[in-house]
């Protein structure tokens, strides 16, 4: 397994239509020179933030006959291991013993954790049970077996209060709760955006502790004044790529990711404003990331102007 050779798992959600999940690392990954082998942890005809979705949802024992198949043809060879949505606790618990397996295949496995959708998003199978029944068992295993398995996590600020059970009200108390996890082992936390910015800036924050000194740093986000969906997955990818490319100098990586994730979104909001002003009533669907059309920008993000990294 050659470093020129990277090769990423990612267990995420598909859906059929839009940009969430696996359909939102899968192609910027691909761009980025990964090769990348997917199992869909659901299929959906489209993301939860449509007024109805529909599809199917895999199970453990779906997963460990996938898993089966890797093992048995020696293919279970990764230098990344990249995991989002994951709808039921059975299927977390099965990621967790997943991880010890392909470290010991490659000790260099690099874990990066998208927690994500799995307790923001419900779980249609345990629709009638509620999102929290379904957040309430999730959580311990996340917070006590799957976080100390993880090398990058890039939780939002929502995942952040429920991982830690505290509530992130300042930048001191953001920064208490990156400490909490670089305590539980892992090596970079990229929270990846807060409401603790401006009116006119999202807050991230980024910090290392690769290579034994510890590096922190405030992103300011130009904010878009719009909700998208799929951007954590999007995140995340990218910043797994960029970890690997600048051989983990959190600084530039950061820099490469904010810079392709603005690119995308400006034209994602360029599309939403060019429909608006034709008076085509806006729907989730315009929303969805411009990902195929920014494929330049994937390849060589460019500085945005705006963006302030310190
Ligand atoms: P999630 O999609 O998982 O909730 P975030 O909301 O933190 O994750 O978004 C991930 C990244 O997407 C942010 O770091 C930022 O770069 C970008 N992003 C998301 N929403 C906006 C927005 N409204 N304006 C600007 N950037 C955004
Ligand atoms: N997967 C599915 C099926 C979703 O519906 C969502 C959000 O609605 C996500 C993943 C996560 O998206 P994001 O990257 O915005 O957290
Ligand atoms: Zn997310």
């Amino acid at each position: 397994m050659s470093e020129e050779c990277p090769r990423v798992f990612s267990i995420q959600s598909h859906v059929v239509s839009g940009y969430v999940g696996n359909k939102s690392a899968v192609f910027p990954l691909q761009v980025l020179g990964f090769e990348v082998d997917a199992i869909n942890s659901v299929q959906f005809s489209n993301h939860t933030g449509y007024p109805s979705f529909h599809g199917q949802v895999l199970n453990e024992t779906e997963l460990d006959v996938l898993l089966k198949g890797l093992q048995e043809n020696g293919l279970d060879k990764y230098t990344h291991l990249l995991t989002g949505y994951v709808g039921s606790p059975s299927f977390l618990r099965r990621i967790a013993a997943l991880v010890q397996h392909l470290r010991k295949v490659n000790p260099k496995l690099i874990y990066v954790l998208l927690k994500g959708g799995s307790v923001a998003v419900c779980d249609p199978v345990m629709g009638d049970n509620g999102r929290m029944y379904v957040s309430e068992e999730l959580l311990p295993i996340y917070r006590d077996t799957i976080l100390p398995l993880a090398d990058i996590i890039v939780p939002n600020q929502f995942e952040v209060e429920l991982l830690t059970g505290r509530n992130v009200t300042s930048v001191a108390e953001a920064w208490e709760a990156v400490q909490l996890f670089h305590d539980k082992g892992i090596k970079t936390v990229v929270l990846t955006s807060t409401g603790l910015g401006t009116d006119s800036h999202l807050l991230a924050l980024a910090s290392s502790t690769l290579g034994g000194t510890a590096r922190k740093m405030s992103i300011n986000i130009p904010k878009f004044s719009a909700t998208f969906t799929g951007t954590g997955d999007l995140f995340a990818a990218l910043l797994l790529a960029w970890m690997h490319r600048t051989k983990g100098d959190l600084k530039s990586s950061i820099e490469n990711v904010i810079h392709t994730m603005q690119a995308v979104l400006t034209k994602t909001m360029k599309h939403v404003e060019d429909c608006s002003q034709k008076g085509i009533a806006l729907t989730a669907a315009h929303n969805e990331l411009k990902l195929i059309q920014s494929i330049e920008e994937m390849k060589k993000p460019l500085p945005t102007l705006l963006a302030d990294i310190h």
